[in-house]
């Protein structure tokens, strides 16, 4: 069986006219003799009625008592919602659909609510499906632990499904179509000028996710990785051809060599902590572990003898400052920052680069709060006001506004 799975977000599903693109494209495959997976997100934005955002909100004014548990089964509702409708404009086209929830679909997941890990997927239902000639639409975002609770799998959930299904059902070809053209060589609604990257490695993507591309979730791309599948990211509205993810072998060899900054990626709430307490202070190992315990993940990391720098996600900022306040360990916090990253793959080690990131930042006016490296990146930390005009310096600077 020739199977292939295609993942539409919330914009794809949102009206009847872009529901009945993605019946089309299903009917395009069914005639070339494939069998479709097709993998929904909830439909719109915030502020649409079925939208997760607004889901939530739903939930967290309508009682004082939260459960995670009741949030995920309450997040769940959107995809479930798009995914009933969807089956039945593909059966208005005279195929047969069925719509699977995650769980129906043997998306088993482990507890971790509102963030769950996928453990093993159960193809035996889809698979019945698709050989009794059906189109299976499954909701995105959505698994079930193995007590019989519905979790969700995190932001961007419904792309981790389709990565997840295409690896357990040795899918020919994943797709990822969403609202642009294509993986760019940043978020076009921060700098207009960007461009489709054609191809891009595993790593790059997977960087480029982490810092704030939110084009195709993280957790996708790993996942892709380890099963060595190919991922498309295509346009719902567009014929573009989009961008392929894979391997860096598979990439034009002429691009690679050129290319030293593939993309630039840009992450706000971001907070940067900076912390008096020596290394020989008992308490370093205290504000650590609490930091563990209470989830709180800390990025560009500089450790000194007499002071911690480090940022947090803006989310993490209250409970972190309570933990070192509880400590009394003197602390300085600067609000409002943002993570620029250039990403590219040949970034390691080539002379120049910095220099050319601080120079063009400088120029525009804009002052480093902080800076960090990676095989992959280079990162500065920035003040969120001055977002779009660093984006718009370094993808000028790097030359990445041209063929
Ligand atoms: P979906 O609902 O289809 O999953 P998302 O909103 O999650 O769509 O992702 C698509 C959006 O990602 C685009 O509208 C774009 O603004 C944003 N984006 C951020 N960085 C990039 C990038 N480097 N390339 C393309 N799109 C990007
Ligand atoms: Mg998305």
């Amino acid at each position: 069986m020739n199977i292939v799975v295609q993942k539409y977000g919330g914009t794809s599903v949102s009206t009847e006219a872009s529901r009945g693109r993605i019946a089309d494209n299903a009917r395009k495959l069914v005639e070339e003799g494939k069998s479709p997976v097709i993998v929904v997100s909830a439909m719109g934005r915030n502020g649409a009625p079925y939208a997760t955002d607004t889901l939530i909100g739903l939930y967290g004014d309508s009682c004082s008592v939260k459960e995670e548990r009741d949030l995920d089964l309450m997040m769940s509702c959107g995809e479930t919602i798009s995914a009933v409708v969807l089956s039945a404009t593909i059966r208005q086209m005279g195929l047969e659909a069925v719509a699977l929830t995650g769980y129906q679909a043997g998306i088993m997941t482990d507890t971790a609510f509102g963030n769950a890990n996928v453990l093993s997927v159960k193809t035996g239902r889809i698979m019945r499906e698709l050989e009794a000639g059906k189109v299976v639409v499954v909701t995105g975002f959505q698994g079930m632990t193995e007590f019989g609770d519905i979790t969700t799998l995190g932001r961007g959930g419904s792309d981790t499904t389709a990565a997840i299904l295409g690896e357990a059902l040795d899918a020919s070809s994943i797709e990822i179509f969403t609202d642009v053209d294509g993986v760019m060589t940043a978020d076009p609604r921060l700098v207009p000028s960007a461009r489709v990257i054609d191809k891009i490695s595993y790593e790059e993507c997977y960087q480029m996710a982490v810092d704030g591309a939110k084009v195709v979730d993280h957790k996708a791309v790993e996942v892709a990785r380890r099963s060595g599948k190919v991922l498309k990211i295509k346009n719902t509205f567009t014929d573009a051809e989009g961008t392929t993810i894979s391997l860096e072998a598979e990439q034009a060899p002429h691009v690679m060599k050129k290319r030293i900054i593939t993309a630039i990626a840009s992450k706000p709430s971001v907070v940067q902590f900076t912390v008096d307490i020596d290394y020989m202070d008992p308490r370093n190992e205290s504000f650590l572990n609490a930091f563990e315990a209470q989830e709180i993940s800390l990025d560009l990391i500089n450790f000194f003898e007499n002071q911690k720098i480090f940022t947090i996600d803006a989310k993490r900022k209250d409970k972190a400052a309570g933990i070192l306040t509880d400590l009394d360990v003197p602390f300085a916090i600067v609000e409002d920052c943002c993570k620029l990253t250039a990403v590219g793959y040949r970034i390691h080690g080539v002379p120049g680069v910095m220099k050319r990131i601080v120079l063009a930042l400088s120029k525009a006016g804009i002052e480093i709060l902080q800076s960090g490296d990676s095989h992959t990146t280079i990162a500065c930390l920035i003040r969120t006001r001055a977002q779009e005009k660093a984006m718009r310096a370094l993808h000028a600077e790097f030359g990445l506004n041209e063929e």
